[in-house]
C-alpha cells in the first residue's frame, strides 16, 4: 500500500472534466435498462498492490452485461481448455455490431468471444460441463474475481430473457451449425443470467486488477484463473472489447478494455492497475460516453497507452505511488 495522493488528484480531475457531459442515452432494447437513472458516474482504480482510489458513484450497482463475456471466455479456457474453446469461437474482430446474426463464413464459428454469438457459445460449453449447476459455478467465479458476494438482478434477467429474440436466433443458428449442442433455451437463459449479475465500479476495478495481476485477485490472494488465460483474455479485449469502436479505442486509449450496454467499462494496465467505471448514457456503438472519455483522459494524463513512448503506464505504480 502506498501514497495515492497524486493518482487520486488525477482521477478526481478526470471525473470533474466529464461529470457535466450529459450526452447519449441509456440502452433502450432491454426494457429494465431503459428505466435506469442516467446520472450516476463513478471511477475506481485498483492497483495490484491493493490500493483503491475512487471518485463518484462507485457503490452504485448495475448489471455487468457484456463485461461478463471476458471472464466467461476465461472460465471456459480454464475449465475446458484452449483447444476445445477455439473449436467453438474465433479470435478475430468482426467489424459488425455485437448482436449481429452471423458466423465467420470461413471457419463457421463466431468471430470472437466478445460478440453475443461467441459469448453464447462459451456459456454453452460451460452448460455442457456443469448443467444445472452452471449458474452457481459462474456466480462463485465472479465472486472470486472481486472478493465480494454478488447476486443476479432478477428483474433485469426476466426483462432481457423476455426480449432475447436475437440471442435465441443466434443460439439456434449455432445449434444448426454444430457449435451449440442442444438445450438452446437453457443456454440462452444461462447467458442472460451471467449478464444480469450486479456489480459496482469498485468491484469492477478489482475484477480488472485480477486480470492485471495474471488471474490472482490481489486483495484476497486467491488464484481465480491461470496467467496464460489472462493473456488470452487481455489479447481479445484489446482487439474486440469495445464494440465497433475497438480500433479507434486502441488508437486513443491503447488498453485492453470491455464495455457493456448498462454503462460499465473495465480497462486494464498490465501488471499495474484495473479501472472500473460506470455511467449509463451510451454512444451509438453502445459504449458509455463519460466512461470512454474518462479513459481517454486517464490514458493521456498517466501515459497508459500500451505504446506510450515514455513507458510510464507499464511501470506507473513507480511513478505515481
Ligand atoms: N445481455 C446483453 C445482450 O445480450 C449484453 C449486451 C452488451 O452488453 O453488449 O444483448
Amino acid at each position: 500500500m502506498g501514497d495515492t495522493r497524486i493518482l487520486s488528484e488525477v482521477i478526481k480531475k478526470v471525473y470533474e472534466k466529464n461529470i457535466t457531459n450529459k450526452t447519449g442515452n441509456v440502452a433502450q432494447y432491454i426494457p429494465e435498462l431503459a428505466k435506469v437513472d442516467p446520472e450516476p458516474f463513478g471511477i475506481a482504480v485498483a492497483t495490484v498492490n491493493k490500493d483503491i482510489i475512487t471518485v463518484g458513484d462507485v457503490e452504485k450497482k448495475f448489471t455487468i452485461q457484456s463485461i461478463s463475456k471476458t471472464f466467461i471466455f476465461g472460465l471456459a479456457l480454464d475449465l475446458i481448455g484452449p483447444e476445445k474453446v477455439f473449436q467453438h469461437v474465433g479470435a478475430e474482430p468482426s467489424g459488425e455490431a455485437f448482436n449481429a446474426i452471423e458466423l465467420d463464413p470461413v471457419k463457421n464459428v463466431p468471430y470472437n468471444p466478445m460478440v453475443n454469438a461467441g459469448a453464447l457459445s462459451m456459456s454453452s460449453l460451460i452448460y455442457d460441463k456443469y448443467g444445472n449447476s452452471s449458474e452457481q459455478v459462474i456466480l462463485d467465479f465472479f465472486e472470486n474475481l472481486c472478493g465480494e458476494k454478488l447476486s443476479i438482478n432478477q428483474q433485469v434477467y426476466e426483462s432481457e430473457l423476455n426480449t432475447a429474440h436475437r440471442n435465441r436466433a443466434l443460439a439456434h443458428l449455432m445449434n444448426g451449425a454444430g457449435i451449440i449442442n442442444g438445450k438452446v433455451d437453457e443456454k440462452v437463459a444461462l447467458y442472460t443470467k451471467q449478464c444480469s449479475i450486479e456489480i459496482n465500479a469498485k468491484e469492477l476495478a478489482i475484477m480488472a486488477s485480477t486480470l492485471a495481476n495474471f488471474g490472482t485477485n490481489p486483495y484476497t490472494g486467491k488464484s481465480v484463473f491461470g496467467p496464460i488465460t489472462a493473456r488470452y483474455i487481455l489479447s481479445v479485449m484489446f482487439t474486440c472489447g469495445m464494440y465497433d469502436y475497438a480500433g479507434r479505442w486502441a488508437v486513443d486509449v491503447g488498453l485492453p478494455a470491455k464495455s457493456g450496454v448498462s454503462g460499465g467499462l473495465m480497462a486494464v494496465v498490465n501488471r499495474q492497475i484495473g479501472i472500473g467505471l460506470y455511467s449509463p448514457r451510451l454512444d451509438n456503438s453502445g459504449n458509455s460516453i463519460r466512461a470512454t472519455k474518462a479513459c481517454v483522459h486517464l490514458a493521456e494524463e498517466l501515459g497508459l497507452h500500451a505504446f506510450e513512448f515514455t513507458n510510464k503506464g507499464s511501470s506507473m505504480l513507480d511513478f505515481y505511488i
